[in-house]
């Protein structure tokens, strides 16, 4: 039998945070429980059945919420009746539905022999599923679980229907790949302008006050709050130009770094402004 894909490493006693690991991937999804209904924030890269999973931690109905639509937060979506997500994600999430989009995307980063042995893993993950019911949500829609709310924030940036989840009563954000550790992509298709990524920032520094532990999309967990204010600071840095521009990876993007932060940019990035 394989070996399951997924670490369980349980927050409190009705929040338990699923990591799923394999291949060098790396994903964090969520189970909020509640009185009446469980909410499973994100389903990783779909390497396992987290379906099954779920009914081992719950005998409440799941509904499902993705933070974006990005294949590395949607890869179970299929297994549940439904899903949650922004309307404004139709775009990314068709795209990251697309086989010859995910080979060419994932894929051709992987050395050719072990592409060749990974094959049937990969045609399993990127062929697409039928999906149950998409239900569209956006800034505001509030996830009632029973006797436990669950708030939905919209952080556009890193995709442009990205979304946060908020639990006042535990202090809990949920926060997918618009605050991770380490940094944000908003060089990918469909990632905002680093403007729009800012006003999200503000956002979520507006609701500090609600909140005491991030729990992000990949990477380690909680997430310092000394992030935020990183964050914050490198795009301001990048929009007035006192942060300089480096290529990133293999020279098709650009990187801003402040603090332990990165925000990767497209290539052919220019400052906005009166001084561009
Ligand atoms: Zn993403």
């Amino acid at each position: 039998m394989p070996k399951s894909p997924y670490t369980l490493r349980p927050i409190d006693d009705q929040t338990t945070a699923i990591e799923e690991k394999c291949l060098g991937f790396q994903c964090l999804c969520y189970l909020l429980t509640g009185e009446s209904h469980a909410l499973l924030i994100d389903t990783g890269f779909g390497l396992g059945d987290l379906a099954a999973l779920a009914r081992t931690l719950t005998d409440k109905p799941v509904w499902v919420a993705n933070t974006h639509a990005h294949v590395d937060h949607i890869g179970c979506n299929h297994l549940f009746d439904g899903f949650f997500l922004s309307s404004a994600e139709e775009g990314v999430l068709r795209l990251h539905r697309n086989p010859e989009y995910l080979w060419q995307k994932f894929a051709v980063e992987i050395p050719l022999p072990l592409r060749l042995l990974l094959r049937p893993i990969l045609d399993r993950l990127f062929s697409p599923k039928a999906l149950g019911q998409k239900n569209y949500i956006d800034d505001g829609y509030v996830f009632d679980l029973g006797n436990r709310c669950i708030e939905v924030i919209a952080t556009p940036g890193h995709s442009p229907g990205c979304l946060c989840f908020l639990d006042r009563e535990r202090r809990f954000l949920f926060t997918g790949d618009s605050l991770c550790d380490w940094g944000v992509l908003l060089n990918l298709e469909y990632s905002m302008p680093v403007e729009v990524y800012g006003a999200s920032l503000e956002r979520l520094y507006e609701l500090a006050g609600a909140y005491d532990s991030i729990y992000p999309g990949h990477h380690g967990f909680p997430v310092s709050r000394d992030r935020l204010e990183e964050y914050r600071s490198c795009v301001r840095g990048i929009l007035d130009g006192t942060i300089p521009l480096k290529p990133y990876e293999k020279g098709a993007a650009l990187r801003a770094s402040r603090g332990q932060v990165l925000i990767a940019l497209p290539g052919d990035y220019r400052r906005g402004g009166a001084d561009a």
